[in-house]
């Protein structure tokens, strides 16, 4: 397994915003996170990626623990936040040598022609980040996720206010990268469940409610429609 979370669980206040919640995910496997706004989904995330401290449980990312290994998390884990924070006045070229840096990366330059490549962003490589299309933009920060080449990839919602012709590219995108990585992705939207992913995890108020393959959770509710299960399980 490349993600293992032990009962995690995140407090603020007297509320769970992510209660106790345990699973796993594995390579060469898209995971899907499901749950409605507010359920925990961005606070499991940002756990498992360092980026906040579990009120209590912890995860290990290939084994690294995120507590007490932090740094050897990170060097593993590639992410994309929901509201990638990209420095809009920094060329995407600029910008992606300087993500590359911060990596430690050796090859520099040939690392950036790669991920501007492996990413379609060759006919706007030569722009600001601040001129750049919605689809654009998430590309580079699917760019700088996938630079370092880590083993595990997080995305929140990447693919939310894309237009119809950049969401089919980028969810294309994604499912080349989830070929041999361990992927977990997090959207509102069961079209792309259906494309993308091979496993499901749904959440609501913090609470796991759903840990299985897509194909399991739908003989198990005996329906094709995600969406009806969805519903079933987060609206109580
Ligand atoms: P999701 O990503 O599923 O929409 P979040 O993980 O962003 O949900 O939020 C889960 C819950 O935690 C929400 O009720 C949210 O208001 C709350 N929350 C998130 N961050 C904070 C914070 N810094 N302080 C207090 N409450 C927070």
């Amino acid at each position: 397994m490349s993600i293992e979370v032990f009962n995690l669980a995140k407090h603020y206040n007297n509320q769970k915003a992510v209660d106790e919640i345990s699973f796993s995910a594995k390579p060469g496997r898209i995971l899907g996170f499901l749950g409605p706004n507010g359920a925990g989904k961005s606070t499991t995330m940002k756990m498992l990626t360092c980026y906040l401290t579990p009120s209590s449980g912890y995860a290990e990312i290939c084994g690294k623990h995120i507590l007490k290994q932090p740094l050897e998390v990170k060097k593993r884990i590639g992410y994309l936040p929901e509201h990638t924070p990209l420095y809009t006045e920094m060329y995407v070229k600029e910008f992606l040598s300087f993500v590359a840096q911060t990596y430690g990366i050796k090859e520099i330059k040939q690392r950036v022609e790669e991920v501007i490549k492996l990413v379609g962003l060759t006919v706007e490589q030569h722009k600001k980040i601040g001129m750049l299309s919605k689809g654009y933009r998430q590309r580079v920060g699917l760019a700088q996720a996938i630079i370092h080449d880590p083993e595990v990839l997080i995305l929140d919602e990447p693919t939310s206010g894309l237009d119809p012709n950049q969401l089919t590219e980028v969810r294309n995108l994604i499912k080349n990268l989830g070929k041999n990585k361990t992927l977990i992705i997090s959207t509102h939207i069961m079209q792309e469940v259906e494309a993308l992913c091979d496993d499901i995890i749904i959440i609501n108020k913090g609470k796991l409610v759903a840990n299985s393959s897509v194909q399991a959770l739908k003989e198990q509710y005996h329906t094709d429609h995600l969406e009806s299960i969805f519903k079933q399980l987060t609206t109580s």
